[in-house]
């Protein structure tokens, strides 16, 4: 029987879901099924292991369903995950020694500030291309280690295995049979070295941490394994993995030195492909390992604004001044400018480039005449200004100057966000017609592996424009803009900062 599809599974932090991709990249068939969360005190994040198994499992089940597919017509199976979500289980039973402890989780916020008081931060810098956070797996590895009773001693006798979630599914699909992360994967634990390609002695020691409950290492575009026939009645490569944002520039065929998109969500991701160097910023930027579809790896420079699309959520729920998010879009239009008002919503500090945990979300330039719309407006326009800012240190960073830039994620629909974002940028923005960039970065990365797809050029002739915004502002106008912007951010700087 023809294998038709190939099967991304885009195991996200609220939902597990399953898109069947046809050759051309076409979606046949979606099926989407959120989780609980557990927030046991504030601060904390969990989810059940077992949960983030089942949902995802039953959603691929039903996407093959829906369209009757069987194991027979699937070529192979790519996944896409949160990204550092930590679990640990007994090799034997499959049984998880503790919930899931989500990148999301700030419990082990002081041991992060106890490590840069020791002066470890510049070693965790040089090694893994992480600035010490407690997002990443290693300090919440440390925790169920130390916390759970019985789990660290079984762990030196080599009882328990540790997995992001790429791993514990791979696990799962395969019954036990493999123990495996990809190169994207691991780069998130900061336990990985990402020059010499290995989990690092050092970090190891440091973290307190057994090697043998560490994943194999391999690469994004691989065959693993093969699922067990109890599990989908038949056996599947599975033949790709790679963290969300990574699947996404992959997605996107950001393949090339140089080529980045931006993903426009609650927050947004911008990474720019660095082709085969490390590229350390001076500004605050991850260095982080690329999926690629060889053997070689390739890396990425990546930054994040915290509050993007959760800004006119809070437009929409706190400010009771949209119906819907999509609003905005009108809104917007409705009025020529902002009037001089510029929102910046540093609700949770600001990061790179500013980094200042105490920033806090400001309005400036207010005078008699602004209406409800102007700030609508400065609100959509503060998260293409954040995007600039990121971009601009990137591009000093590597040293390239890029003139494109791919978008995708919810507020990509916004056209006047997208138009405003190419002038601010002075880049042309490229909003392909399949914004479902993440779970499409698997399939390829499975695709590839087993040949479904033949190479990068293949998959590259799917990637089909919708629409090019082309910068139009002219340059005094965007500087004065963007002076402005900096001006207002430098008013929230430091605001929750205690007074002596
Ligand atoms: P996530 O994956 O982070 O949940 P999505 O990619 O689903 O996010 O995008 C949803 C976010 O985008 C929400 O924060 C929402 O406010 C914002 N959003 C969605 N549509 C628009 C729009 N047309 N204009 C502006 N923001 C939008």
């Amino acid at each position: 029987m023809k294998k038709k599809y190939v099967i991304a599974l885009d195991q996200g932090t609220t939902s597990s879901r399953c898109i069947l991709f046809d050759k051309r990249g076409h979606i046949c068939s979606v099926a989407q099924k959120e989780f609980e969360q557990i927030y046991p005190k504030p601060g904390w994040v969990e989810h059940n292991p077992m949960h983030i198994w089942a949902s995802q499992f039953s959603v691929m089940a039903e996407a093959m369903g829906q369209i009757g597919a069987t194991a027979a017509n699937i070529a192979a199976i790519g996944i896409t995950n949160q990204r550092e979500t930590t679990i640990l289980w007994d090799k034997e039973t499959g049984e998880p020694v503790y919930n899931a402890i989500v990148w999301q989780c700030r419990r082990t916020s002081d041991r992060i500030d106890a490590l840069n008081r020791e002066g470890f931060g510049e070693t965790i810098k040089q090694k893994t291309g992480l600035i010490p956070d407690a997002y990443f797996s290693a300090t919440k590895i440390k925790w169920i280690l130390d916390h759970v009773e019985g789990v660290r001693e079984r762990a030196e006798r080599g009882e328990i295995l540790f997995g992001t979630v790429d791993t514990w599914l791979i696990w799962n699909l395969t019954k036990g049979q493999v123990h495996v992360t990809d190169y994207t994967n691991a780069s998130r634990t900061m336990l990985f070295d990402i020059h010499k390609l290995c989990w690092d002695e050092e970090l190891l020691n440091y973290f307190d941490i057994p090697r043998c409950i560490l994943p194999q290492v391999r690469p994004s575009s691989s065959v693993y394994g093969t699922t067990a026939a109890e599990v989908l009645g038949g056996s599947i490569p599975i033949a790709g993995a790679a963290g969300d944002q990574q699947a996404a520039l992959f997605g996107q065929c950001c393949f090339e030195a140089g080529e980045m998109k931006n993903t426009y969500g609650t927050g947004c991701f911008l990474l720019m492909n660095t082709g085969k160097e490390a590229i350390h910023s001076k500004h605050g930027l991850i260095t982080t390992i690329a999926a690629s579809a060889g053997q070689q790896v390739e890396y990425a420079l990546e930054g994040s604004v915290f509050v993007a699309g959760a800004a006119i959520q809070w437009l929409r729920d706190e400010m009771d001044m949209l119906d819907t998010a999509a609003e905005s879009e009108k809104a917007c239009l409705a009025v020529p400018d902002t009037q001089g008002v510029y929102v910046v919503p540093a609700f949770t500090g600001l990061g790179a480039p500013w980094w200042d945990q105490y920033a806090r979300g400001t309005i400036v330039g207010l005078t008699r005449g602004v209406k409800k719309e102007h700030l609508i407006r400065a609100t959509v326009e503060s998260i293409a200004y954040q995007v600039s800012d990121l971009a601009s240190v990137m591009e000093r960073d590597s040293g390239i100057v890029s003139r494109h830039f791919k978008v995708d994620g919810g507020a990509s629909a916004n056209n006047f966000l997208m138009q405003f974002q190419a002038d601010i940028l002075n880049m042309q923005v490229e909003r392909p017609i399949c914004i479902e960039t993440t779970s499409l970065g698997a399939a390829y990365l499975a695709g590839i592996a087993v040949g479904y797809w033949k190479d990068c050029e293949d998959v590259k002739k799917n990637w089909k424009l919708a629409r090019t915004f082309l910068p139009e502002m002219e340059e005094e106008r965007r500087a004065k803009l963007r002076r402005g912007w900096k001006k207002a951010v430098g008013h929230s700087l430091a605001w929750a900062k205690e007074e002596d």
